[in-house]
């Protein structure tokens, strides 16, 4: 078979693969999306929980301060029952208003770290069940992607088989320049030639419209061994059989 013919066997089996292979690459994309977004929303949840420790571990000092601060005042109840003089009295007196400033001080302190711990608690409502959420898309993208590896798997490899065929037989260099071409476009390594005016002789690219000499075209129907590209879109060039026939009928 002239070259030509063998590109386009190839051209055909290879596009074949791309579309297999493309269907697991999007379930794969897919999938990697899905567990980045869970990925960020567990550092959130680390930061909200680092957080309500620190409000609660306030908490508890407040709590050992306000403790401390009751003993003390039990304990100096009790002196002032037993106070000696007014003087006595008046100072200790002082100290356990000075006391109980402070004491109320501390509650208000742990009333806004109570509130805010409540808040971040919330959050971590609102996170988990967003985890929650995304958990089940993550689920469902890994069983779509296992369906898809399943469903391709024995047909991408007989495929990837038939392409090697059609590969052995084409020249290694043309066979990069169709791998390069190929790669660039998506699997479109080739483009067919349309009759755009049989009587002016006139034809063009099919791929991106522009007019191909005739030089090429004889060129082309000459020599099936030689490779013709487009000048403006790249592609490797054919011509089918009707068109072939129709520009050889005059
Ligand atoms: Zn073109």
């Amino acid at each position: 078979m002239p070259l030509i013919d063998n590109l386009l066997a190839l051209y055909t089996v290879d596009r074949q693969v791309r579309s297999l292979r493309g269907r697991v690459e999007s379930a794969q994309i897919y999938l990697r999306v899905q567990e980045k977004q869970i990925a960020a929303i567990d550092v959130e949840q680390s930061e909200v929980q680092q957080q309500l420790k620190q409000r609660k571990s306030n908490i508890a000092l407040i709590e050992t301060e306000t403790g401390s601060i009751d003993e003390r005042i039990v304990h100096l109840r009790e002196e002032l029952n037993h106070a000696v003089n007014d003087k006595q009295y008046s100072a200790l007196l002082a100290e356990v208003n000075t006391l109980k400033e402070r004491r109320k001080a501390f509650e208000e302190e742990e009333l806004l770290e109570m509130g805010a711990s409540e808040e971040l608690q919330g959050r971590l409502t609102e996170i988990s069940e967003r985890v929650e959420e995304r958990q089940k898309v993550v689920n469902s993208a890994k069983q779509d992607l296992e369906t898809r590896e399943n469903e391709v798997s024995e047909q991408l490899s007989e495929l990837e088989e038939e392409r090697a065929a059609a590969a052995a037989l084409i020249p290694e260099s043309t066979l990069e320049q169709f791998d390069s071409i190929a790669d660039d476009f998506e699997g479109e390594a080739m483009a067919a030639i349309e009759v755009l005016d049989q009587k002016r002789k006139e034809y063009g690219c099919t791929s991106c419209s522009l007019q191909i000499p005739l030089d090429s075209i004889t060129k082309m129907l000459g020599h099936p061994d030689d490779i013709v590209t487009c000048v403006s879109c790249d592609r490797i060039l054919y011509l089918e059989n009707e068109t072939r026939e129709l520009i050889a009928s005059k």
